[in-house]
């Protein structure tokens, strides 16, 4: 049992992610380049559905494992599962999402298999000439870019960056193959213990699926002034985020924190609000294609981050520019 390229799949409410359909993507170039198949493991309870679906994404082989869904297990589970799968199934290259299952699992399972792993990557190829996988990654927050080749007999592992590469297109004409993993006795991996889960209300778009994001700091002042940039975010058809002054408030959830401790995000455009641009928030977003700053002071280090900038109280700016905006859409 082989596959050329593994793609780590994340399924929720029994479809693949937005992630996931852009790691397929990833994965029909690498399998291509050097002409092996592509695989894609599946992990979780009642799956068979969303395999149909990543059949359709491009793999060749899909390879089930039934077992709880990551959010009801462990790190060290998920992890003791990938590593003995891999094992069976030996790919050159397994591809993550950088997730909180990615960022999770992907380093331990480097450890476990003696493997290459390289974080947090927005492209991925292979040499044609030496076969070595290239890696690309920012570094010096957004600031650089650095190329890493792994040459050797692998495994590699790589996590790429959401939103950094097209989505795969379905095709349903598609068919693959399925293959259901026997993998039995990864309970005594177990060393954390759920305690209770809490599922957070999300409105409107999530952050890794949003083409547009308004995000506040600690300029906004208060979870007030979070509602005027909601509704920017509305009327634009985005999501909002935070620095970590709001989180650390308790204004904004910290579940839509931006930067070295939160999220890392790419969208079409990202418009920062009240935030001064530490390099700790740009690491999160600096690779956003337009970045527009509304800050009322016009030293402040984020307009030289910034593609376009309004010096001015947010509270003034914000609601012309969405008055503005919805004159426009009518
Ligand atoms: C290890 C470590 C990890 C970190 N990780 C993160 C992270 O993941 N994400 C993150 O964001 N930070 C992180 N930080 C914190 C980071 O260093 C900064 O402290 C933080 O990003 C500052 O947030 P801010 O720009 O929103 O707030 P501030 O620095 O308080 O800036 C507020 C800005 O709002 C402007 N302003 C004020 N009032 C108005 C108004 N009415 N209208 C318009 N503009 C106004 C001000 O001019 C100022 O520029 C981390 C720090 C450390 C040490």
């Amino acid at each position: 049992m082989t596959a050329g390229i593994l793609v780590c799949t994340e399924i929720s409410d029994g479809r693949a992610t937005t992630m996931t359909k852009e790691l397929m993507q990833a994965g029909q170039k690498l399998a291509g380049r050097i002409n092996r198949p592509l695989g894609a493991l599946v992990i979780g309870k009642n799956i068979r559905e969303a395999a149909g679906e990543i059949v359709s994404l491009g793999a060749d082989t899909v390879y089930l494992v039934d077992a709880p869904a990551f959010r009801d297990s462990s790190p060290d589970v998920y992890t003791a599962i990938v590593a003995r799968a891999c094992r069976e199934i030996t790919p050159l290259v397994i591809l993550f999402g950088q997730t909180d299952i990615g960022r999770d699992v992907a380093p331990s399972l480097a450890a476990q298999l003696g493997a290459a792993v390289t974080m947090d990557c927005v492209g991925v190829d292979i040499d044609p000439q030496t076969g070595s996988l290239v890696q690309t990654r920012p570094v010096y927050g957004g600031n650089a870019t650095a190329i890493w080749t792994s040459g050797g007999p692998g495994p590699f592992i790589v996590a790429m960056r959401p939103r950094s590469l097209p989505a795969a297109e379905p095709d349903r004409n598609r068919t693959g193959e399925l293959v259901t993993l026997n993998i039995a006795d990864y309970e005594s991996a177990h060393r954390i213990e759920l305690v209770e889960t809490r599922t957070e209300q999300i409105r409107g778009i999530k952050l890794e699926d949003a083409k547009t994001i308004v995000s506040g700091g600690g300029g906004i002042g208060g979870p007030e002034g979070f509602k005027i940039l909601e509704e920017l975010a509305q009327v634009l058809g985005g999501a909002v985020a935070a620095t970590r002054v709001p989180c650390d408030e308790g204004w904004v959830s910290s579940s839509i924190e931006v930067g070295q401790t939160g999220s890392i995000v790419t969208p079409d455009l990202y418009i920062a609000v009240g935030i001064s641009g530490a390099v700790q928030h740009m690491i999160g977003c600096a690779n956003s294609k337009r970045i527009v700053a509304i800050n009322r002071d016009p030293d402040a280090h984020i307009f030289q981050e910034a593609d376009l900038g309004i010096v001015g109280d947010y509270r003034k700016v914000v609601p012309a520019l969405t008055e503005a905006i919805k004159k426009i859409q009518k």
